[in-house]
This record gives C-alpha cells, sequence and structure tokens, in this order.
C-alpha cells in the first residue's frame, strides 16, 4: 500500500460547494465506498476514504463509532455530510425507528408503505392459527 498525503488524497476527491457532496474519485470497494491506505489512521488497512476525510478534518476519530452518511451518497467524503453515531443509531438511520409493538427495525418494503417483519410473521401466525390463512 503506497502512503499517502491529505495533498494526495484530496487531490482525488471532486470538491464541490462546502454544502454539496464531494465525491471521491478514486477506485471504490465492492459496497462502494472508496478505499485508501493512510498509514496515520490508527484502524485496520485499507481504510474507508470518508474516514480518512474526518480524520484529516478533526485529526481523531469518534471511538467506538460509525461514521454515517447522511447523504446516503457513499463516495461522498464531505465531513459536513458524515455523523458519528453509534452501531445501533446507525442501524435506526438505515432501516428507521421501531414499528409500535418496539420490534428491532426489520421493514419490509411494500407499495403501500413500509411495514414491520416481525409483526407481519406475527400477524400471519395468528391469522393461521384462526384458521383465517389454509
Ligand atoms: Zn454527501
Ligand atoms: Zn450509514
Ligand atoms: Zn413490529
Amino acid at each position: 500500500m503506497h502512503r499517502n498525503t491529505p495533498e494526495k488524497f484530496w487531490g482525488r476527491v471532486d470538491r464541490n460547494a462546502p454544502g454539496e457532496c464531494w465525491e471521491w474519485l478514486g477506485s471504490l470497494s465492492t459496497e462502494g465506498y472508496g478505499q485508501v491506505g493512510y498509514a496515520e489512521i490508527p484502524h485496520t488497512q485499507p481504510v474507508s476514504t470518508h474516514v480518512v476525510a474526518w480524520w484529516l478534518t478533526y485529526h481523531s476519530l469518534p471511538k467506538g463509532l460509525h461514521l454515517h452518511h447522511v447523504c446516503e451518497n457513499r463516495r461522498c467524503v464531505n465531513p459536513a455530510h458524515l455523523q458519528p453515531l453509534t452501531p445501533r443509531e446507525h442501524i435506526r438511520a438505515h432501516y428507521g425507528d421501531r414499528c409500535i409493538r418496539n420490534h428491532e427495525p426489520n421493514w419490509l418494503q411494500r407499495p403501500n408503505g413500509r411495514v414491520c417483519r416481525t409483526c407481519d410473521a406475527e400477524r400471519k401466525r395468528a391469522a393461521r392459527a384462526r384458521g383465517a390463512v389454509k
């Protein structure tokens, strides 16, 4: 892994206006994140480019927290679009809050909106028990 410098790193970013997405122009991982080696970051190598961008801006990483893309653009490395979240908050940010019965967030996408998978399964089980569904 070749050594990166802040200049090299930002040189491969399409830096737009402060509020816009800054897209990584280098190669992407299969998950759609930019990945680079960055020796100064105390992290397993290679690291995601948005983590590097955060590091270069704040010179530390929030311990045990995930950096969530508020803009949901995985190529984006704009620190203003990154939000440190606990792993639990991170799941919630992606899958929404718990259902009215307080199940773990696990949503089914239906044409008329999302449905809690656990509630859906319970409803089907109850219907079967009543003999409504054969
Ligand atoms: Zn963005
Ligand atoms: Zn996220
Ligand atoms: Zn539910």
